[in-house]
């Protein structure tokens, strides 16, 4: 067999690696060395070389995305279709295995995954039925005490009090809310993993059998696996797999959720005749780009300490741009993307990086008004916007009766006559008898319970809206089941008459999730679940990923978390403001810290041609406006490698200009926009004013030094 389309394209290093003889692997290195091309070779590499059959692999990377990619460069390198691959996100396949093995994971057929957000709401449920002050009792607190115990494998049954009141409450929030889970059918995404690992654990031959069949077992970004996932690989492994493991270091940027970057050392101990490669040569980005992030991240301690060079030219410096404010910010950055469309380049090739989800929005307020094309992934999730997930809700019930999420969602919406009251003799009642919200539904319905008589009517036609729609959209093919329950839920009409609070929008969303029905196909699920279920799921996994237009050229944007394993041609890291990225907790912590510039590594490091810093002296964020110090990641990267860009004159204008032009003369002769001169400074442009009179500040944009707070009364008008 001919086996060099997989080794031709490999230095000698990545080569050694990819034909390592059987046994365990540790790939080790930095940014852009190939490790994912490596990991994609090798699963190729053992088929056609080791005679392994596509069925015995496993393969794990960190986004359905990079799964999807790689799934495709198998089967072009393979020529044949890789169907019998398992590659995914550790979620996604632990999703698989529970499916396949829901009896013995003791689960309803049918479970559902509930979503981080669904998941606080019923953190808040369980705390409110508690009569517990939600201020001393923060859900999100609940919610991050439950993840990280599941996340290391416990239990509430493993953990101790300690005699102190605080935790032993938190314990028992826990166990209520694991009851409230089975009750409803329901896992969250640490439960899957959890489950997933227990499901082996506890079922000896199962394991068995996935131990005879996955001999492979490949892991990308491997630093940022937390306790569980290890555990479940190497449960997996056991003494005889061949586990294949590729990461970074530098590259660790989960710890806050769990991630251990000594399993890379836990690794080496557990499997001791593991052998360890290294690779050096970074093919991603140019000397400039690689020097400024090697630079950066010197200033971590405790690194496992890698080279990493290019033989690729040095191109072009990082520039360095000082908004005055957010809006000048992403006014620059459309400017930048016109001016690579105009020399041809696409807006694909372009990524806006960002440390907080909430940046976006402002970059796409000036997207939208520049009509650039963009998708932001994460964050803003399609199937996370409320009309998206009602409608879900609805889907949901029809498949389990006893998903009690969605049941309290959609029971009253559009409103049927089901008050607060009613729905809480429901709660009683499923609470009492420990059933889930539909079975109390009915049982009250029935007599079991004293219901009005208005609400008992109101009740049994929602219970027979739902059945009757469960029956009619048997056998339909899939978009028409999410179209009619849509339609005769009663939902689009509801929103149709929504005037005020954007319904139509909100019913293009809805036309929205019919098209992406129409164009969803189970990826590596075939034959496996009911379309619609698969549906669900992914609705749940993979929310925020590919909402846009596969098609479509649009700028990527998305946080530096989700950029991890990415390239563009062009990156822009915005927000560069200390507080804001490094974020404000982690300041005063040095592990903190250590892990933002591990961040900032990580996103100087997707840029392979152009890398350009942005940071805003004054920015409005969730509402509050803040003056900030440029980001101290800047000040690391070595200068020689930085070029800062002037500010252009009027390239935007603060809202309070429109508003103030009208308003009195700051001094005479001068007024906001209006052009003055400084002794020093040159010419410039009032743009912002604070206070009035001859004490007043102003900040002033000049032409050569950029824009600068200062005294009015050092100024002169023009
Ligand atoms: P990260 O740490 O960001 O995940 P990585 O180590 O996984 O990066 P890859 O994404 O596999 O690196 O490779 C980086 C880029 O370099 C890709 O565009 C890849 O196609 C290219 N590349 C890798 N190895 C070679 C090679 N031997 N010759 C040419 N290009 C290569
Ligand atoms: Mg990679």
């Amino acid at each position: 067999m001919d086996l060099s389309p997989i080794l031709n394209p490999l230095n000698e290093a990545q080569r050694e690696a990819v034909t390592a003889p059987l046994g365990p692997v540790l790939v080790l290195a930095g940014a852009g060395s190939g490790k994912t091309r490596v990991l994609t070779h090798r699963i190729v590499w053992v088929i056609q070389a080791e005679g392994a059959s596509p069925h015995g692999i496993l393969a794990v990377t960190f986004t359905n995305k990079a799964a999807g990619e790689m799934r495709g460069r198998v089967e072009q390198l393979l020529g044949v279709p890789g169907g019998g691959l398992w590659i995914g996100t550790f979620h996604g396949l632990a999703h698989r295995l529970l499916r396949l093995h829901w009896r013995e994971a003791k689960l309803p057929q049918g479970f559902q995954i509930l979503d981080s957000e669904d998941q606080q709401r019923l953190i808040k449920k369980l705390i409110r039925a508690q009569n517990l002050d939600e201020a001393r009792w923060v859900p999100r607190e609940v919610q991050w005490f439950i993840n990280s115990n599941k996340d290391e494998g416990l239990r509430p049954q493993h953990l101790k009090d300690g005699s102190d009141p605080t935790r032993h409450q938190l314990i028992k929030l826990y166990t209520e809310y694991e009851v409230a889970c089975a009750r409803a059918g329901v896992v969250d995404f640490a439960e899957l993993l959890l489950r997933a690992f227990e499901l082996w654990r506890d079922n000896p031959e199962l394991l068995a059998h996935y131990r005879r069949r996955f001999r492979h077992v490949l892991i990308d970004e491997f630093q940022d696996t937390n306790a569980i996932q290890y555990g479940w690989m190497k449960l997996l492994v056991g003494s005889e797999g061949y586990p294949f493991a590729v990461g970074d270091d530098d590259q660790s940027i989960y710890r806050w959720r769990g991630a251990r970057v000594e399993n890379l050392h836990q690794f080496r101990r557990d499997f001791p005749t593991s052998k360890l490669y290294r690779l050096e040569q970074n093919y991603r980005s140019t000397g400039a780009i690689l020097s400024a992030a090697n630079g950066l991240i010197a200033n971590n301690s405790g690194r496992l300490g890698k080279n990493l060079w290019t033989s690729g030219e040095r191109g072009d410096p990082i520039r360095l741009y000082a908004a005055f404010n957010e809006r000048d910010e992403a006014e620059f950055v459309s400017h930048r993307i016109r001016d690579w469309v105009a020399h041809g380049g696409q807006r694909r090739e372009i990524a806006i990086l960002y440390r907080s989800n909430a940046q976006s929005r402002v970059f796409e307020e000036a997207f939208l008004s520049g009509r650039i094309p963009y998708k932001v992934y994460g964050g803003l999730r399609f199937f996370e916007r409320a009309e998206i997930k009602d409608a879900l809700a609805y889907l949901r019930l029809v498949s389990n009766r006893r998903d009690d999420q969605s049941f309290e969602r959609v029971v009253n919406l559009p409103t049927r006559g089901i008050g607060a009251k009613s729905l809480d003799v429901v709660r009683e009642y499923a609470k009492g008898a420990g059933c889930s919200l539909w079975e109390a539904a009915v049982a009250c319905v029935g007599g079991g319970a004293s219901l009005g008589p208005k609400a008992a009517v109101a009740m049994n036609g929602f219970l027979g809206l739902i059945e009757r729609l469960a029956r009619e959209v048997n056998g339909l093919a899939l978009h028409e089941q999410v179209d009619h329950v849509l339609q005769s839920s009663g939902l689009i009409e509801h929103y149709k008459r929504d005037k005020a609070d954007r319904g139509e929008a909100r019913v293009e969303n809805l036309d929205e999730l019919v098209s992406a029905a129409r164009g969803f196909t189970p990826e590596g699920m075939e034959g496996e679940l009911p379309p619609l279920e698969a549906f669900l799921a992914h609705a749940v996994l993979e929310s925020g990923e590919g909402q846009a237009d596969a098609w479509e050229d649009c700028v990527q944007m998305m946080t530096l978390h989700t950029a991890k394993g990415l390239e563009f041609p062009m990156v822009f890291l915005s927000g560069m403001e200390d507080g804001l990225f490094p974020h404000q907790r982690s300041l005063n912590d040095i592990d903190g810290l250590e892990e933002e510039r591990r961040l900032c590594y990580v996103g100087m490091t997707r840029a392979m041609k152009q890398l350009f810093l942005t940071y805003a002296e004054q920015r409005r964020l969730h509402g509050v406006d803040s003056y900030a110090m440029p980001s101290r990641f800047i000040k690391e990267v070595p200068e020689e490698f930085i070029e800062e860009v002037r500010p252009r004159i009027q390239v935007a204008r603060p809202a309070a200009f429109t508003r103030m032009r009208s308003e009195e003369p700051l001094m005479p002769g001068m007024r906001l926009g209006g052009r003055v001169r400084h002794g020093k400074f040159g010419e410039g442009v009032i743009l912002n004013v604070e206070g009035n009179g001859p004490t007043a500040r102003v900040q002033v944009n000049f032409e050569q030094q950029g824009s600068k707070w200062m005294m009015v009364q050092y100024l002169e008008p023009l």
